[in-house]
């Protein structure tokens, strides 16, 4: 906790429907292609460290990887200025839906509360640290909760939580009510229960973050944007994303991807 030898890492995934072919299916090359180049030229200029530019069918994903902080106006800048070319591009070319995850013009230092979806974890890297991202489309916002339930809580999907005494204590989930905008903290195992119960309503309750609890280590955060709820009427989905970290006491990457070898109407 705060040794200064280690340079603390960003990951931040900021995402946005910007435009699509033929209905709402698939982010089209052009718009990947504006991702790519403003991306690279940012890594040069050395905001960021690394990216990935990906789309999960009509969203367009902004995976980056710096040491400015989460919430950091520069990236989140890079973000909304990257989306706003990637939507004039798609007007251009008449595509499906242009700009429309984009429901507010006045940026801020912010894109949380303009549309966009974000999820960002900063942490001290281990010597090596396995990452998985996570991307859903047409979707609603918990549509995380019962995989990440699975991974961090069922001993019967990571047996760690049994075997490893780094997680035997289990893991603390941050959820979030998108309607009401409160949060509330719950462990595993203590309150699994409770944490069941408003996980079931994936609709208004979203995992946001997930701490191991034995450190407190950072192990897993979401999106959480309610755009429907921003806009004060239905603009879209709130297709969802999230960073899970894995192995050396955390879940194995295997455990982490079990649950999403079943398919679930969320
Ligand atoms: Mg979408």
């Amino acid at each position: 906790m705060g040794d200064a030898k280690f340079v603390r890492t960003t990951i931040s995934i900021i995402k946005a429907d910007v435009g699509s072919l033929v209905g709402h299916h698939i982010v089209p090359e052009p718009l990947l292609e504006i991702g790519r180049q403003n991306l690279e030229s940012a890594q040069q200029d050395g905001l960021i460290n690394n990216f990935y530019v990906f789309n999960a069918g009509d969203d367009l994903e902004l995976l980056m990887v710096h040491e400015k902080g989460e919430k950091n106006q520069e990236i989140h800048s890079l973000a909304w200025e990257t989306f706003q070319s990637a939507a004039k591009k798609a007007k251009d070319l008449k595509l499906y839906g242009a700009g429309q995850d984009l429901i507010k013009n006045a940026f801020s230092g912010n894109v949380r509360g303009l549309g966009p979806g974000v999820a960002e974890m900063e942490i001290e890297e281990r010597g090596s640290d396995p990452m998985i991202a996570f991307a859903a489309d047409k979707t609603s916002a918990g549509a995380f909760n019962y995989p990440m339930y699975r991974i961090f809580a069922d001993p019967m999907n990571t047996a760690g939580l049994v075997i490893d005494p780094a997680m035997f204590e289990g893991f603390k989930f941050e959820v979030l009510d998108t309607k009401e905008n409160k949060k509330v903290v719950l462990k595993s195992p203590s309150e699994i229960h409770a944490i069941i119960g408003l996980l079931g309503s994936s609709s208004r309750y979203s995992i946001s973050r997930i701490w191991r609890t034995k450190d407190n280590l950072l192990c897993a955060v979401t999106s959480t944007t309610k755009l429907s709820l921003i806009a004060g009427k239905y603009i879209g989905k709130d297709d969802p994303v999230a960073v899970v970290r894995a192995q050396h006491g955390l879940p194995a990457v295997g455990e982490v991807l079990v649950p999403f070898l079943h398919t679930y109407f969320v």
